[in-house]
Formats: C-alpha cells, sequence, structure tokens
C-alpha cells in the first residue's frame, strides 16, 4: 500500500523561508532548503509529541507500603500536562512553528490515530517502556497529505522517464514578509521514481534517510462476477438480495443489551447520587462513575467493531461479485427520530432530556444497522473497481408487485410475507422488495451497467 523512494536533493524556490523568530524577536528567514527540511522535521515531530502528550494510560496509584491500590488514568505528558492547543493556537504561541505548512501540521493528527491503534505502540506502553514520543535522535521526518487544491501541497510532478520532484509548498506570514519578496516558497524534493506513482494520500519523508514514502489509496478490489442486484434493508434480516439470498448484520445479544441497560441505569443512578453529594460537577469526578462509564464504553466498543466488521466484510464481497447494487434512499427523518422530552416530576414545567437522549443515542448506535456506514463503504468500494451503486427512491418498493406492477398496502399479507391481490404472486416481502429495488435501478440507467 505504499511505495518508497530516494530522496536525490532539494531545492528552494520562491520566498525565503520564515523560521521564526529569536530572542531578540529577530526574524529568521532561510533559502537553503536543508535547514528548511529540518525545520519542517522539527515542527512535525513537536506537534506529534503535543498531541501524544494528551494520550491517556494507566498508571498505579500506590499505599505507604508500596502496594499497588488502584489503577488511574493519566496522560501520558504526566499529569500537569495543558491542555492541547489547536494548531491555529499552537501557531500564535510558537513563532518558528507558525508558519509550517497546513497539511504538514495536521498530519498528525490523523497519523496520531492511526499509529496508536495499530497495537503495537500500545503493547510498548503496557510493557511499562517509553511511550512512542518521535525523538531527534531516532531520525528526523515528517509526513504532509497530499492537497490538490489550488494551493496544493506534496504534489508529485513527474520530470523524466525515472524521476519526478514531490513540492511542498508554503507561505510566510505577512507581517514577516522578507522586504521585496513575495510570501509563497516551495521546497522541491527530487526524488527517483522507477515505477509509475500510484494516487496516494501522504507523503512520509524520512529525512535521516533521504527516502520518501508515498502512501497510497487502498487498491480497488478486483472484481470476480459481473451480477446486479438490489438490496432492500429488511425488518427480520439486515439485508434482503433480489437473488432471494439475506444477509444478517450482527446484532448485540440479549445479554449483551441487558448488560448494557444495566449499565446505564448504575450510572444514572451514580449521577445522581454524586448531583446529590455536590451539585453537577462532581458527577464527573466520581471514579466509580468513571469505572462504570469505561465498563459501558468497552461493551459498546465491542458490538460496534463487530458490527463494523460485518459491514466491511459484506461490501466487500458485493463489490467484488456485483457490477451494479441498487439501493433504496435512507429515510433520514425516521432514522433520527428522536424521543420526546418528558415533564420533570420534581420541577413543573421543566423537561427531562437526558435519559432520552441517552436513549436515543443507544438505539441509534447499536441497534440501527447503520446503514449510512454501508452505503459509503459500499459505495468507495463500487467507485474504486468501475462498478456502480445506484440510489432509488424508497417510495412503495415494499407494496409494489414485482410480477404485474400493482401496488396495494393490503399486498403485505404480513410483515413477512407478500402476496400479490391482483396476479396472486407470492413470495418473501423482503426480496419482492429487492427486486422492485433492482428493476427501479436499472430503469434509472436504462439498463446500462457500466
Ligand atoms: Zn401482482
Amino acid at each position: 500500500m505504499s511505495q518508497k523512494v530516494r530522496i536525490d536533493g532539494v531545492k528552494h524556490a520562491g520566498a525565503s523561508v520564515f523560521l521564526g523568530v529569536d530572542h531578540c524577536n529577530n526574524p529568521c528567514w532561510s533559502r537553503n532548503p536543508e535547514r528548511v527540511m529540518v525545520w519542517l522535521c522539527d515542527g512535525w515531530r513537536t506537534r506529534f509529541n503535543q498531541r501524544r502528550e494528551q494520550r491517556p494510560h494507566n498508571v498505579p496509584v500506590k499505599d505507604e507500603a508500596g502496594e499497588i491500590v488502584d489503577w488511574i488514568k493519566e496522560p501520558l505528558g504526566g499529569p500537569d500536562v495543558a491542555e492541547l492547543l489547536s494548531d491555529k493556537e499552537t501557531r500564535l504561541q510558537c513563532s518558528w512553528m507558525a508558519r509550517i505548512p497546513k497539511s504538514v501540521l495536521s498530519s498528525t493528527d490523523r497519523l496520531e490515530n492511526t499509529e496508536w491503534f495499530a497495537g503495537l505502540k500500545r503493547k510498548k506502553l503496557i510493557g511499562g517502556r517509553t511511550p512512542g514520543f518521535k525523538s531527534r535522535h531516532r531520525g528526523l521526518g515528517f509526513v504532509c497529505w497530499r492537497n490538490a487544491s489550488k494551493t496544493g501541497n506534496a504534489i508529485f510532478h513527474k520530470t523524466g522517464r525515472k524521476s519526478g520532484v514531490v513540492v511542498i509548498t508554503g507561505m510566510n506570514p505577512s507581517q514577516w514578509r522578507k522586504p521585496e519578496e513575495k510570501l509563497h516558497w516551495r521546497i522541491i524534493i527530487h526524488v527517483r521514481a522507477s515505477q509509475p506513482i500510484r494516487p496516494y494520500t501522504s507523503v512520509h519523508v524520512d529525512w535521516t534517510h533521504r527516502t520518501l514514502v508515498f502512501v497510497n489509496m487502498p487498491l480497488p478490489l478486483p472484481r470476480i462476477g459481473g451480477g446486479v442486484i438490489g438490496l432492500d434493508r429488511g425488518c427480520v434480516h439486515a439485508l434482503a438480495s433480489s437473488d432471494g439470498t439475506f444477509m444478517d448484520m450482527p446484532k448485540p445479544t440479549k445479554a449483551e443489551l441487558k448488560r448494557l441497560k444495566h449499565l446505564q441505569r448504575k450510572m444514572a443512578r451514580q449521577d445522581r447520587a454524586n448531583e446529590a453529594k455536590g451539585g453537577k460537577t462532581a458527577k464527573l469526578a466520581s471514579k466509580r462513575r468513571q469505572k462504570t462509564l469505561s465498563q459501558f464504553n468497552a461493551l459498546q466498543g465491542r458490538i460496534v467493531r463487530r458490527r463494523n466488521d460485518w459491514i466491511e466484510k459484506t461490501t466487500t464481497r458485493l463489490a467484488r461479485e456485483n457490477i451494479l447494487v441498487a439501493m433504496e434512499d435512507l429515510d433520514v427523518k425516521a432514522m433520527t427520530k428522536r424521543p420526546k422530552p418528558r415533564p420533570d416530576p420534581d420541577k413543573p414545567g421543566r423537561y427531562l432530556h437526558n435519559g432520552a437522549r441517552a436513549k436515543a443515542g443507544l438505539n441509534r448506535s447499536i441497534l440501527s444497522n447503520n446503514w449510512s456506514r454501508l452505503m459509503k463503504r459500499l459505495k468507495d468500494k463500487m467507485d474504486a473497481n468501475g462498478g456502480r451503486l445506484v440510489i432509488v427512491p424508497a417510495a412503495y418498493t415494499s407494496q409494489t408487485c414485482h410480477q404485474c406492477g400493482h401496488v396495494a398496502k393490503e399486498n403485505r399479507d404480513s410483515q413477512a410475507v407478500f402476496h400479490c391481490v391482483e396476479c396472486g404472486y407470492e413470495a418473501n416481502a423482503d426480496v419482492n422488495a429487492a427486486m422492485n429495488i433492482l428493476s427501479r435501478a436499472l430503469a434509472k440507467t436504462g439498463g446500462d451497467t457500466a
């Protein structure tokens, strides 16, 4: 998923790069590309470490005898670490970071999350070693996101049969414009590219080893079939397809739901107790409540991950086997419906929102089948391999007879069975709907599948 190339050299073009102000408030500019590269590496690493400092880890609480009595969460930067500033605030605070290009500065955010959850870094933490801060001694480097806009960044241009350049662009602040110079500057990284560069999302520059890695977009899934399929969101099965098969999304078990509800109630109880003790702010400070919350989140996370795994696998299979997939439009209104706030029994004229919202959140995140996610993933995968996801209006798909086209409410014998009152056609209700969705999609595209 990535392509590594050698860096042959760097050049500078445009305005002198503003590197910051020194102790006496004198501006420092540079036209030396090597110096600017080090500056970029320093800025990126500093920002990366600022983010990592915020990452909480478990530290033991010991009593006088040295016995571990409890574990508490503490940021990696220590208990007194300052809150993370936004990119903008950081720029204002440190003049030397003021003009690190945005694509470089903000790449730390995306990277921090993916790196952390890759598991390797977390393992190191559990082993008690120093967590993954970036150190200058381990090598210089930075990441820049590819930005294809007008003021683009990390754009690759071919310059020869086996060579190319990656251009990093930036702009000096107007108050630190060098006299008689423009604001924009460019650093041109010459690379040796023996193979064509595939589409990429970001470049990782390893300045110590003079290499550059293009992180590619995922390769399209090779298609193994040319099927056309309609999908209906069923009531019994998550998905019913027009060829008569069903796909079931993993649901939380009864025991899991019971435990979730139990934990939720427990949390509400702890909230009430804490509020009675010391007002609203006390509820976040309570350790027992924090423990309940983390138990709740762990279980909920497990359910969500299981479902996301199913979504990935199902959409991959659908995108591999079909050239056209038809689905109906999401009913956004019904999806975002929320229980009404109920009147507060203790305070007349006021309404309780919290419980209702929490319940709605639970329903939406766990019980809902997460259609938008499925559709998005399917669309990405179909687009990538040249397939097509067609969205058709949802009206009457479940009441229309696929055989004769008769539309009637009475066609639905029950929730599961479709029985046409006109021609007597009988089928599974969801499969009938899926077939209608497919024929609507084919009518929409004129039978054109590609
Ligand atoms: Zn019919």
